[in-house]
């Protein structure tokens, strides 16, 4: 078994992904895995990085396919006996002019979004050694859908003593919800991305607060963040920031150093941490 750190990034064989690859191999002192659902195009970005002098590995990872997430997770256990980085990087957006119904968009953003980003949460937080960092990358559209909720809803993912499972719950009910187009009557905003992204930012303090409570000696700091509006195949061309400018708040919150304390169980965008 290696005794090398390791890293690890999802959906990262293009856009942020990628430039947080690129930024780990510069910084990262160990191994950094860049992923991707699609072999062919990880092996790809691994490449593109060798010709820049970067060593990147690869390991294929769908994060909607619980397969693939326990395959790395076995991996990961046998080869490191666990992992000191995990950046949950994947993500999808559905573009605003497109037509597929919103029930449809509801089921497919939150299956990825959330979902996804979940199960490698349960599968792999177990492995993140002492000291380890955990970044979900999440959005500052978090915010302005959670301004754009019921007070009853704002309340229940502010709260500080929302469980995993209720949380669950109610990302359940919200593509229930849409389905039978009660949604807005039900309190919810007109953004399915936005109620994926809310998920990633409360399931992050939640997860935080476990942590702080089954493993309060190991000093792992798991922290949400807003990359900020970047020119990738999702934001587009007019987006303000590179993929590397992108990259600099995960990157900084995968690389806090072993004595800092926090953040943790924060929102964070431009390095920054935001109330939630
Ligand atoms: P992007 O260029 O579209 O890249 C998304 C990455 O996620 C791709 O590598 C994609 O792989 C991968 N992915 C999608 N579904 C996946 C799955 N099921 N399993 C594994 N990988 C999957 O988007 P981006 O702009 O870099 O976004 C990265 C993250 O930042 C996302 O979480 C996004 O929500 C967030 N974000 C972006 C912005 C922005 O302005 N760009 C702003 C706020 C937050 P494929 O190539 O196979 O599709």
């Amino acid at each position: 078994m290696s005794n090398v750190p390791v890293a690890v990034v999802t959906g990262s064989n293009k856009g942020i992904g990628f430039a947080i690859v690129r930024a780990l191999c510069k910084q990262f002192p160990g191994d950094v895995y860049l992923t991707a659902r699609d072999p062919g195009r990880g092996q790809k970005a691994v490449a593109k990085l060798q010709e820049e002098g970067l060593c990147a590995l690869f390991h294929q990872l769908d994060i909607d396919d619980l397969q693939s997430i326990r395959a790395l997770r076995d991996f990961l256990k046998e080869k490191y006996g666990g992992l000191n980085v995990l950046v949950n990087n994947a993500g999808i957006a559905f573009k605003v002019h497109d037509t597929t119904p919103f029930a449809v968009q509801a089921e497919v953003t939150l299956k990825t979004n959330f979902f996804g980003t979940r199960n490698v949460c349960t599968e792999l937080l177990p492995l993140v050694k002492p000291y380890g960092k955990v970044v979900n990358v999440s959005s500052m559209v978090s915010s302005s859908a959670l301004g754009g909720c019921s007070r009853e809803l704002q309340q229940k993912f502010r709260s500080d003593t929302i469980t995993e499972d209720e949380l669950v719950e109610l990302m359940t009910k919200f593509v229930e919800d849409t389905k039978k187009s009660v949604h807005e009557k039900e309190g919810w905003p007109n953004t399915a991305y936005g109620v994926s992204k809310i998920g990633v930012t409360v399931l992050s303090r939640i997860q935080a607060r476990m942590l702080n409570e089954k493993r309060k000696g190991d000093h792992i700091l798991l922290n949400a963040c807003c990359p900020g509006w970047v020119r990738t195949d999702m934001a587009g061309p007019q987006a303000t920031k590179s993929p590397d400018e992108g990259a600099e708040t995960p990157v900084y919150l995968a690389l806090l150093p072993s004595d800092a304390d926090g953040p943790h169980g924060q929102f964070l965008s431009n390095k920054t941490v935001r109330t939630w």
